[in-house]
């Protein structure tokens, strides 16, 4: 199979399909100027079916030019592509995206399996495209052609974002971070309706530990950086929000913290990429906003909405922040580093990317 479609579009495989990630970077590779949908795959017990069958959740929206395709195994052999995008689970993300990348593929992933890893890129396109050059490490120590890019844990890359304007100014020195996450977050079925309907559960497990730690890698904080995470799982379907706390090594005026906020479009590289929005962060000054229902969907699920930004009488300054947990914080974010992997190859992408795959 060529790699890439007749009208010129790089092919890409998505990885878990058929869960709720997998769901959304289908729906938004189905008109992308850049890529064009390959092969997409799902566990052993989906191998087969259709997708409108096998997507979990009932394939709510899933449109009927994907409905129909067939779905296969999550195999070099049968869904290699030079850009995988994965929506696997962490368990079989960790068994199955480095035989992608052993096989040549450079794998996209939204599963918690390698974040941490020293040599893998932990990236926001906005924030830090420069780590992208840890792939060249990757290969090198693998022996791998390909390689394994993550976006971050949901609420990291929705904080994250948020949080690197100020950070890049005026240097974050402590950060208390107190999330309400919605029911999406789990994945399909997730969390029982019987245990979360008209209810909060204070606790997600190795949740705080990945948005600590995720945030740290993100955003390079320094050692001496103070950081702590307290999750929460709310019955809202999707969107998460976090309240924020901190202090930076200056002082900041509330003015400037919002002018620096509004204003911020990121990283060079990152912009004009068709996934982003020109403005990542919405700062809204109504005093009851963000909210899911209203904000969800600001820049296509792709900008996070800042508000109740006002000074802290303990750290200095305090925020909401608000964004789509399955678009900015996994399908939307995944989509996103592919193009900033593809932009990256600079002139002559698609032959490079042709390359007949090492397996
Ligand atoms: P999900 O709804 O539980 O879907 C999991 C997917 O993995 C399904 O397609 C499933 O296929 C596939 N899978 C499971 N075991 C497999 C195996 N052994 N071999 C091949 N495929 C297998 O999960 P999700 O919410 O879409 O999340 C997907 C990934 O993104 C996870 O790593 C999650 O941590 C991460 N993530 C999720 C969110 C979110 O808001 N939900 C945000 C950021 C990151 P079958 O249907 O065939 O079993």
């Amino acid at each position: 199979m060529p790699h890439w479609s007749p009208e010129g579009r790089i092919r890409v495989s998505l990885l878990g399909a058929t869960g709720l990630v997998g769901q959304e970077i289908a729906r938004r590779l189905l008109d992308h100027p850049w890529f064009e949908l390959g092969a997409i795959a799902a566990s052993a017990g989906s191998t087969g079916l259709r997708y409108g069958e096998a997507a979990r959740g009932g394939a709510d929206g899933l449109p009927s030019a994907l409905a129909d395709r067939r779905l296969v195994r999550c195999d070099p052999d049968e869904a290699w592509a030079p850009i995988v995008l994965s929506a696997l689970d962490t368990a079989a993300a960790r068994e199955i995206e480095p035989q992608f990348a052993e096989a040549g593929a450079l794998v996209i992933s939204n599963a918690s399996a390698f974040r941490m890893e020293p040599d893998v890129p932990l990236i926001v396109p906005e924030v830090n495209p420069e780590d992208l050059s840890l792939l060249a490490t990757q290969r090198a120590t693998h022996g791998w052609s390909g390689g394994i890019v993550c976006n971050p844990n949901c609420v990291a890359a929705i904080v994250g974002l948020a949080l690197a304007p100020l950070h890049q100014r005026w240097g974050l020195r402590a950060l208390s971070v107190t999330t309400l996450q919605s029911a999406s977050g789990a994945g399909y079925p997730g969390v029982s309706a019987l245990d979360l309907l008209g209810n909060v559960v204070p606790h997600i497990e190795g949740e705080e530990e990945k948005i600590t730690a995720e945030l740290e890698k993100l955003l390079r904080l320094p050692d001496q950086t103070r950081i702590g995470a307290q999750v929460h799982r709310v019955p809202v379907p999707s969107g998460h929000m976090a309240s924020v706390i901190l202090e930076c090594a200056e002082k900041i005026r509330l003015e400037e913290a919002e002018e620096c906020l509004r204003n911020w479009t990121g990283a060079p590289e990152a912009r004009g990429l068709p996934a982003l929005p020109q403005h990542p962060i919405f700062v809204s000054c109504a005093s009851d906003r963000p909210q899911p229902r209203l904000d969800l969907w600001a820049g296509d699920g792709m900008t996070v909405t800042v508000g109740r930004l006002r000074r802290d009488p303990v750290l200095g300054l305090r925020f909401v922040v608000l964004g789509h947990n399955l678009v900015r914080g996994a399908a939307g974010a995944a989509v996103a580093n592919a193009e900033l992997v593809v932009r990256g190859q600079g002139p002559g992408v698609r032959e490079r990317l042709s390359l007949t795959p090492a397996h």
